[in-house]
């Protein structure tokens, strides 16, 4: 399991990538991306996001 990124309201900015203390983040083609086998489903990476692009 891993959270969801709706990549209609990501804006590339980058914070939640900052805060996944998994580095399970990362921006491509200016939208997140999540790898699905490292997320671990802490949520540090939805407080981080101002535009509420990820979901669990
Ligand atoms: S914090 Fe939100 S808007 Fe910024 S890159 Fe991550 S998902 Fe996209
Ligand atoms: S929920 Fe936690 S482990 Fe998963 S991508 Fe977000 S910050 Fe990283």
């Amino acid at each position: 399991m891993a959270v969801a990124i709706d990549k209609s309201n990501c804006v590339g900015c980058g914070e939640c990538v900052q805060q996944c203390p998994l580095d399970a983040l990362k921006i491509e083609d200016t939208k997140a991306v999540v790898d699905e086998g490292t997320c671990a489903e802490c949520g540090a990476c939805i407080d981080a996001c101002s535009e509420k692009a990820i979901t669990l």
